[in-house]
């Protein structure tokens, strides 16, 4: 086990400091590191810089246009990349669906998405919640019948992050209805364009177009599009899972708004003076800055590992687990800070140039917006309650 960073990744931390600093556009820049906003041409925007670089899909084999990196390399850039205000990439594509069409696609499969995905080219969207099936993924029932060598997809999924830029879907659907749970359900990938597709906005708490409801109507699909085997996509569906959770990217977005409590909200007026010189508010910044050290070493002591050929498993729920809690205390600081600043809430205020006209700090809606985001951690991607449930079960045996 090795703790601190060698000479080598030191050098690969400047090295990825010195693009980041040439080639993120300020526009870009800033409404990240305000919590405004990002369009759809923001995201693509970067991805596109990246891929220019080849360093748009760095867990990727290198044959598929990976960069070669190490775990640690990639933990050093996906840091380096939040804390100087980089987008975070949209994972659907390069660290879910990606990963999955590795394992079980096909080499046209392969061919036909993958470099479209490196490139930006395609947004995808993950269709796996149901009204009816959330933790208990399992019970999903839209269902794909197939007729000659097409499916026909008929059923609703919710929740679906994005939905409404989307080029494809990846989508878990009922082909056997006379199956057990999991042994009667298909991974497919859809085409968005496809006729009976409807995309319907779901407007979460903070005011933001982010997740829809998405019909499908008998939506014909070419049974080509069917990744791994007939009926056996809980396969694919455990695998994407376990890439979706570990996701490293979180301690870098942690401390970059660690850093804007710090530098920008510590100075507003506490009860007795700056929020700076309060010793309670103090306190609590110096307590989750310890714990997000502490998450951070384990998340180190787990890629050191990785690096080693070892596999993160179950750990993925664990970092799950405290990087979202830890996101969200950080967000409720920021609340804390902003005290009576926090209640308005003007339509149009996470716009990037909105000014209040100094009736209070235009930095204040944004973070506002940011903490009623971010109340999805805990759910998305399973929620805190299901992760516990796994590792009391995997690291407990319990
Ligand atoms: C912002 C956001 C974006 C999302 N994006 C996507 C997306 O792009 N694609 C997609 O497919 N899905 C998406 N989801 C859906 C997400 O994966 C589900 O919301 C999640 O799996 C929980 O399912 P549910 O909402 O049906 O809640 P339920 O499963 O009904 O759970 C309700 C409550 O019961 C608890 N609970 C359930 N089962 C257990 C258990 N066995 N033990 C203990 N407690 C339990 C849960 O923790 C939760 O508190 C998104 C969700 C959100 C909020």
């Amino acid at each position: 086990m090795r703790l601190t960073f060698s000479p080598e990744e030191a050098a690969f931390r400047e090295a990825v400091r010195a693009f980041l600093s040439e080639h993120l556009p300020d526009d870009i820049r800033r409404k990240v590191l305000r919590n405004l906003p990002l369009d759809k041409a923001d995201i693509v925007r970067w991805t596109k810089i990246l891929a220019g670089q080849g360093w748009s899909a760095p867990n990727w084999p290198v044959e598929h246009g990976g960069t070669g990196w190490t775990p640690v390399q990639s933990y050093i850039f996906t840091e380096e990349a939040a804390l100087t205000g980089a987008p975070e990439p949209i994972a659907f594509g390069v660290r879910m669906v990606a990963p999955v069409l590795l394992a079980f696609g096909t080499d046209a499969q392969k061919a036909s998405y993958l470099p479209r995905i490196r490139s930006g080219d395609d947004w995808w969207c993950q269709g796996y919640s149901e009204p009816g099936a959330g933790s208990d993924l399992a019970g999903l029932s839209t269902s794909a019948r197939l007729e000659g060598d097409e499916f026909v997809v008929t059923g609703q999924k919710i929740w679906t992050t994005y939905a409404q830029h989307a080029d494809m879907m990846f989508c878990l659907v009922r082909s056997d209805p006379d199956a057990r749970k999991q042994r009667g359900i298909s991974f497919l990938l859809i085409d968005m364009k496809s006729p009976g597709i409807t995309v319907r906005p779901i407007i979460t708490l903070d005011g933001k177009h982010e997740v829809n409801e998405v019909f499908l109507d008998a939506v014909r699909v070419p049974a080509s599009n069917l990744v791994g085997e007939l009926n056996r996509g809980w396969d694919c569906a455990k695998y994407l899972l376990r890439h979706e959770r570990f996701s490293t990217g979180m301690i870098g977005q942690i401390r970059r708004n660690l850093r804007f409590l710090v530098e920008t909200l510590a100075s507003r007026p506490g009860p007795g003076g700056p929020l700076s010189e309060d010793l309670s508010f103090c306190e609590r910044i110096a307590q989750v800055t310890i714990e997000v050290d502490a998450l951070e070493y384990t998340l180190l002591r787990a890629l050191s590992e990785a690096d080693r050929g070892g596999d993160v498993g179950t750990k993925a729920s664990l970092f799950k687990i405290r990087s979202c809690q830890l996101a969200q205390k950080v967000s409720e600081l920021h609340l804390d800070a902003l005290g009576t600043d926090a209640l308005p809430y003007p339509a149009g205020a996470r716009r990037a140039g909105w000014s209040s006209g100094g009736l209070l700090p235009d930095y204040a809606p944004a973070q506002v917006a940011n903490y009623l985001n971010l109340r999805k951690l805990t759910i998305y991607g399973g929620s805190e309650e299901v992760q516990k449930n796994i590792l009391s079960k995997a690291e407990l045996n319990l």
